[in-house]
């Protein structure tokens, strides 16, 4: 569902986003507002990096991820049992996937609902997610992505950190999501939800993190390449599943601003959400339930960490 928040979004940048959109979305079926939004003479909302989403070369600085250097003494050793690092496009990357909720929330409502610093302010642990009318639980679901987001990722030489794996009673917390990627040196992160809205409401929207400072947080410097990460995800989800954007959020961009998640706001690294799809509208459902479309899901959302990451 909406994560683990409640509060409405903050105005959305309608105009930049659906133009950058609809750059990516050239091409690709499912483009819903195509029409509309060709006719807009451009961005209308002066931003830096507005431009990037067709650009080969956005300013991804991956500050964080200096690899230390190897140790003077350490020579290479081709026999030695260390594991091998995979070969391929992402080789040398990391990216972080955090698979939202957990399947077990719902049993340690007290531990999730403690209430947690988010710089901002402070939220709570963690939700048990919402599920679809049948009972398929949304902390199923982001963990069957990331998995399946996991595979894509590392034949592509990334090294991938999943925030969780089914591996603990409850959570991460919000806050403590966020400092997995920070520590983990990410060059991107991305947060799989799906969400839990009015039946009719349909389609997927990717959130980005708005520009706050307060207390541990600080996002003014990740605010930027996130976006250029969500924007490149949001067309390559559209190519890959052909659904369309959210008809309910974003304004038919796909694209969302928020600066109420902790996972975005005390994150210092490149990170977006994307909420897949409706778990609630029927139509929806039935993509989510399908393994198929799960699969061209991860590929969507793999596709635009791939385009980040490459430039
Ligand atoms: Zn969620």
């Amino acid at each position: 569902m909406r994560d683990d928040e409640s509060v409405p979004p903050t105005p959305r940048p309608a105009l930049f986003a659906a133009a950058t959109l609809t750059l990516l979305c050239l091409g690709a079926t499912g483009c819903g507002g195509g029409g509309t939004t060709q006719a807009r003479p451009g961005p209308a909302v002066a931003s830096p990096s507005s431009a990037t989403a067709s650009s080969p070369a956005p300013a991804s600085p991956s500050p964080v991820h200096s690899s230390p250097a190897a140790p003077a003494t350490r020579k290479p050793t081709p026999s030695a049992s260390a594991p091998e690092a995979p070969s391929g496009p992402l080789s040398g990357k990391t990216v972080v996937i955090d698979p939202g909720h957990n399947p077990r929330n719902h049993l340690h409502t007290a531990e999730i609902a403690r209430q947690v610093d988010i710089g901002t302010t402070h939220k709570e642990c963690d939700t048990t997610g919402t599920s679809t009318n049948g009972g398929y639980a949304e902390a199923e679901f982001t963990l069957d992505v990331a998995h399946r987001m996991r595979t894509l990722l590392k034949a592509q030489g990334a090294k991938v950190v999943l925030s969780h794996d089914n591996d603990r009673p409850f959570g991460p917390c919000v806050d403590e999501r966020a400092r997995i990627g920070n520590k983990a040196g990410a060059d991107a992160v991305v947060s799989v939800h799906a969400d839990g809205s009015a039946v009719g409401n349909r389609g997927f929207h990717v959130i980005l993190p708005a520009s706050v400072r307060g207390g541990a947080a600080d996002t003014s410097k990740i605010a930027g390449p996130s976006r250029d990460l969500g924007t490149r995800i949001a067309g390559l989800f559209v190519r890959a599943t052909g659904s369309a954007p959210s008809n309910y959020i974003g304004g038919n961009s796909g694209l969302d601003i928020r600066k109420d998640l902790g996972g975005l706001n005390l994150s210092t690294v490149p990170k977006v959400f994307i909420e897949c799809g409706n778990m609630r509208d029927p139509k929806d459902a039935a993509l989510l339930t399908s393994a198929s479309w799960r699969q061209k899901a991860a590929q969507g959302i793999a596709d635009g960490i791939s385009s980040y990451l490459n430039g």
